[in-house]
């Protein structure tokens, strides 16, 4: 069965994420043409970044559409990460949206790290998250080993996702972030309060060995 989109949605997908891209590039979470973003289109496609570009200069035709199954609909290269965002998509309908990123805290943070998940509480800034009232609640992040070899990565993501709830984000190893909501508004903002709250912990980290 061919996967169908609409084509003006495609089309203000791939504005809006040329848009992010300059704003994630300039946070300094995407560098040297590190991560992918994507954006659901329909049950079966979503447009996502191709592989390869500059994250700050992405233009419309760096962005491609593809099927759940990581095929493309459209000229492009996908990502070699398509499959995180496919596995996602396909896990839960409500998720609208994508962001993968390799910002300086998370790389350091996910590195120095020694168990495979990292348990937050107590911050404010956990509010941000959709669904998360109190700042007295624990948020988890897991902490994957990093992998080359993708579509073993995402079924790995998926068992813990089934064995431990999907959560707001996960991290790989040495590697970056992936987070996600209901739309780009708020995935984005899902990911800012990564960056703050795992800024938080490193800085922790670093006062409490001086
Ligand atoms: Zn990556």
């Amino acid at each position: 069965m061919t996967a169908q989109f609409d084509q003006h949605a495609f089309e203000q997908a791939a504005e809006e994420l040329c848009r992010y891209g300059r704003i994630l590039y300039a946070n300094n979470w995407s560098p040297a043409t590190s991560s992918n973003y994507s954006v659901r289109l329909s049950a079966d496609a979503c447009a996502l970044t191709s592989s390869g570009k500059h994250k700050g200069e992405l233009t419309p035709a760096d962005i491609l559409a593809v099927n759940m199954h990581g095929e493309p609909l459209t000229q492009g290269k996908p990502s070699a990460e398509t499959l995180l965002h496919t596995q996602l998509y396909q896990r839960d309908a409500q998720i609208g949206a994508v962001l993968h990123t390799h910002s300086p805290t998370v790389v350091l943070l996910s590195q120095i790290w020694a168990q495979d998940s990292l348990s937050i509480t107590g911050w404010e800034l956990q509010k941000a998250f959709a669904g998360e009232t109190t700042h007295e609640g624990t948020v988890t992040f897991p902490i994957f080993a990093n992998d080359q070899d993708i579509a073993r990565l995402a079924s790995e993501v998926e068992q813990s996702m089934k064995n431990n709830g999907q959560g707001h984000a996960y991290l790989i190893r040495g590697h970056g972030v992936y987070t996600w909501g209901k739309d780009l508004a708020e995935c984005f903002r899902h990911l800012e309060a990564i960056e703050h709250l795992l800024g938080y912990q490193l800085e922790l980290l670093k006062l409490r060995q001086s």
